[in-house]
Formats: C-alpha cells, structure tokens, sequence
C-alpha cells in the first residue's frame, strides 16, 4: 500500500491532530544505478539521500508528517516520485540535488526551483527557503527560480527542486560531503519551510 498521510499509527488521544497534520514529501534525487551527478568519489545521490534523511528528522521533531520517495540506494523513476505525492494527501514536495557546472568551476551556492510564475504557492516555498539558508554564514545562496522539471511540472501539489551546492566546485563539494554542512542545510531548508507554514497561519 502507498504511503499516505494521515492514515500512519497514531496515538489515539491525537487523532484528531494528526488527520490534519502537515506532511511533506521528501524526495532524494536520484538513486541505485542512478547516481546523478559524480565528481571523483563524490556521488550526488548519496549526499540527496544524507540531507533527506537529516531534513526528516528535524521535521518529525516540529511534528510534521515526512514520506520518503526513497530511504535507501535504490532507482526510482520520476514518474514514481511525482506518484508518491499525488498519491498522499501531503501538502508539500521538496526534492534534494546537487548541481554541476563545468564551464566555471568558481560558481557555487544553493538554488531553489519552482514550476512557473503561475506557482504561486511553490514560489512563496522556493523564496522562504532561500531567505531562510542566506541568514546562514556557511551557506552561499544563488536565487529561486523557474525551471520546466519534471517532478516540479507533474507533481499536484506544492513543490520545489532544491540544488543544495555544486560539486563541480571543490570547496562546495567538500562541505557536501561533511555531515556538519548537511546539518546546516536541513536545518536552514526546514526553517524557510516552517516559516511559509507559519506565515500561511498567520495570515
Ligand atoms: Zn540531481
């Protein structure tokens, strides 16, 4: 059976919580024979799956809902991840890459994707979390912007693509590689969704 949200083993007392519980997909880019992009022994799909797994932690712990499009080293198609999210009644789909530029080694920093300008919603997402991780002194941020992706144009709900770094950058890859920065960029990518979330509450 499809993961869907709202419908896990909750404690009783809190039923009533989590059917409305927010609940976000998260989607490892990549994976198995599909290692996305490689520089020397550095292979994206690994560090997509490390911050996954660091992003879902840190919004399990402000009780929010995660599904994992993968949890381990394993191919998934595109289709397969854009059927995860329209097959749950999640809010939110964020999808983990890393990116390779290799006309300029110098460029570096973390961009955010969202569909078209007639996203709103996955706007205002792709925006918060680029805010939220340049409030970072660790991470260097590149804009939010528009990008015709596959899991972005099929996905039905709210979603954005986030190229975390390069690695065709050497010190961007190297701080890819290092659990302290994954740390850094779930917690700032979970801060600027908490902030969309909350700023919806609020208005
Ligand atoms: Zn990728």
């Amino acid at each position: 059976m499809r993961n869907k949200c709202g419908n896990g083993a909750a404690p009783i007392t809190s039923t009533a919580d989590y059917a409305s519980k927010f609940c976000v997909i998260i989607d490892a880019g990549h994976g198995g024979s599909d290692g996305g992009t490689v520089s020397g022994k550095i292979i994206e799909k690994d560090i997509n799956l490390s911050v996954a797994l660091k992003l879902k932690t840190i919004l399990e712990d402000n009780n929010i809902e995660v599904i994992l499009t993968r949890n381990s080293d394993e191919k998934m198609s595109l289709a397969q991840r854009t059927s995860v999210a329209n097959d749950s009644n999640a809010d939110f789909f964020i999808s983990l890459h890393c990116n390779y530029y290799e006309d300029d080694a110098q460029i570096a920093g973390l961009e955010c994707y969202y569909n078209s300008p007639d996203a709103t919603e996955s706007k205002a997402y792709a925006e918060s979390i680029i805010h939220a991780v340049s409030l970072s002194n660790d991470v260097k941020t590149r804009d939010a912007k528009t990008e015709n992706y596959y899991v972005l144009r099929n996905t039905q709900i709210p979603a954005v693509l986030v190229e975390m770094g390069f690695l065709s950058n050497y010190s961007e890859s190297q701080k890819l590689l290092s659990d302290d920065y994954q740390e850094i960029l779930a917690q700032r990518m979970a801060e600027g969704i908490f902030n969309k979330i909350k700023g919806d509450e609020n208005s």
